[in-house]
């Protein structure tokens, strides 16, 4: 059965996240976005208000929403603002490792304290030296009796400076690709781990985008989530987790900058007409509602299969390559219908285009998850059609 209703508490939940963002995110958007001050009263809001760590199961003291719950609320704060959005669901991000293989113990430890207070935690696999080959991680850590030892760098951690507690993924010495990577939480006080930063970024001035320096960090053994040599598979299942919220942000962020092309083309006037009423502009629009329809309902069916315990290894895939690509577009065309005006740092348009593109970046780029969908037709998907 496909049924398309959401429950009277799924829709109680977007519209709470929707006046939430209306009330609280949006109006400080512009600010954060010019400043790049890091929106921590934002978070305590948010915090206060249950919209965070969404996947946190109750048990642990998290609200245990499934994931079309988060989709809904992700899309809501998305489309206030991509920055804070990325800022606040970060923590979905660090936490689903912990999630998905922590102990018992490690979930009391560490997913606890982020309810009961506004803590973050960050995700670290990028590099320097490699983002987007996960198995290809530098980052060494060894055992030594009761700790691991760990040495090497992370770029582009989101929250990094501000995290109470990091996800470092790292290998076990002398091992290759993915055989023997690892994951661990390294506590923000750790000896030997510094952050820098935040990076001065072209969109989601928001967020805060931190450099991780560990030299001889010390990590009880206690900490390494999972066993030895699960730290690929796991960062694979936490992005499957993960990637059908990126989609929805872009929906967010899709939906407004449609937002204000129509809202724009209403008011503005050429050849003596207003802007919406020329059929270039009606069908550039049209087609971006149809688009925002057809993400909404992928990263609605991810979800629905994770919710499900299905496997959406693709699902989550092509609902993250769909959204990152239709909201880059939209946001492209949403300018296009300011003119020069859509050029200025004034105009809010101008904020939407430069959020746009992270989407097609970070959790892994739109050619990974091409790289993804393209592997499954080649190796899995059967042909109905047999010959060519
Ligand atoms: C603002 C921001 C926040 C981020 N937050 C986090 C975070 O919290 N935690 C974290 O771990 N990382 C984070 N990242 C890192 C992000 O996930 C990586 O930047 C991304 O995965 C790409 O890696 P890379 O930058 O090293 O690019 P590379 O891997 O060097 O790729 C460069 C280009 O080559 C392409 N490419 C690479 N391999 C292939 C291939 N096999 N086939 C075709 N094309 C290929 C890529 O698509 C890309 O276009 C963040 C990044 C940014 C910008």
């Amino acid at each position: 059965m496909v049924d398309f209703r959401l429950s009277e508490e799924q829709i109680a939940l977007r519209e709470k996240a929707r006046k939430f963002a209306l009330e609280e995110v949006y109006p400080v958007a512009p600010y954060y976005d010019k400043t790049g001050e890091f929106p921590m009263d934002v978070i305590k809001k948010a915090h206060k208000e249950g919209l965070m760590n969404l996947g946190i199961p109750k048990e642990y003291g998290g609200p245990g929403y499934g994931a079309l719950e988060s989709v809904l609320v992700v899309e809501e704060m998305a489309a206030a603002c991509a920055g804070m959005a990325t800022t606040i669901y970060a923590n979905d991000l660090g936490a689903e490792p912990i999630i998905l293989m922590g102990t018992d113990e490690q979930k009391r430890r560490f997913l606890t304290p982020l309810t009961r207070e506004p803590l973050l935690i960050s995700f670290a696999t990028t590099e320097p030296g490699m983002g987007s080959d996960v198995a290809g991680i530098r980052t060494t850590c060894e055992r030594d009796g009761d700790e691991y030892v760990l040495n090497g760098s992370k770029m582009f951690i989101t929250n990094g400076n501000h995290a109470e507690f990091i996800v470092i993924f790292a290998r076990l010495k002398g091992t290759r690709r993915h055989e023997g990577l690892c994951a661990f939480v390294v506590p923000r006080e750790t000896e030997g781990m510094k952050t820098y930063g935040p990076l001065k970024k072209l969109g989601h001035r928001a967020s805060d985008t931190a450099t991780i320096v560990l030299k001889d960090a010390r990590v009880p053994a206690e900490n390494r989530i999972g066993p030895e040599g699960s730290g690929f598979m796991l960062a694979m299942m936490t992005f499957m987790h993960t990637r059908p919220a990126i989609g929805a942000m872009a929906t967010g962020l899709a939906r407004s900058a449609m937002e204000y092309a129509i809202n724009y083309a209403k008011q503005r006037e050429a050849f003596e007409k207003k802007l919406y009423e020329f059929q270039a502009i009606q069908h550039m629009i049209a087609d971006m509602y149809a688009r925002i329809e057809a993400m909404r309902l992928l990263t609605w069916k991810a979800a629905w299969l994770l919710d499900q315990g299905e496997n959406a290894w693709i699902a989550a895939s092509v609902a993250k390559l769909v959204g990152s690509e239709d909201a880059m577009k939209i946001a492209t065309d949403a300018l296009q219908i300011y003119g020069g005006r859509g050029y200025l740092e004034s105009y809010k348009i101008a904020k939407i285009f430069r959020d746009a593109k992270l989407y097609q970046i970070y959790e892994g780029t739109s050619q990974i998850q091409r790289h993804i969908i393209s592997r499954y037709l080649f190796k899995e998907y059967q042909t109905l059609i047999k010959d060519f």
